[in-house]
């Protein structure tokens, strides 16, 4: 577990490592990234294709653009990414 926590502190698109908020870092440096939500189906393949468990993935970017896991999960399940 340990393993992945330390991975997901680092932002998927500068790479730079991140403190709590993440959210805050991606809202604020990279704004066009966190308006879309389509952005998220791609991190998901992403986190995927490092062997990530799906749970983890809905945390981290649910951490990622301040938002409920779950609703990271509906939003990849109404566009059949799962
Ligand atoms: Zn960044």
């Amino acid at each position: 577990m340990s393993d992945d926590e330390e991975r997901i502190t680092k932002c998927p698109y500068c790479g730079l490592e991140l403190r709590h908020p993440y959210w805050a870092h991606v809202q604020q440096d990279h704004p066009e990234e966190y308006k879309k939500k389509q952005t998220w189906i791609n991190l998901y393949k992403d986190y995927r294709s490092m062997g990530m468990d799906k749970s983890i993935c809905f945390t981290v970017i649910g951490e990622l653009f301040n938002v409920d896991p779950n609703e990271v999960e509906f939003f990849l399940k109404k566009n059949k990414e799962l």
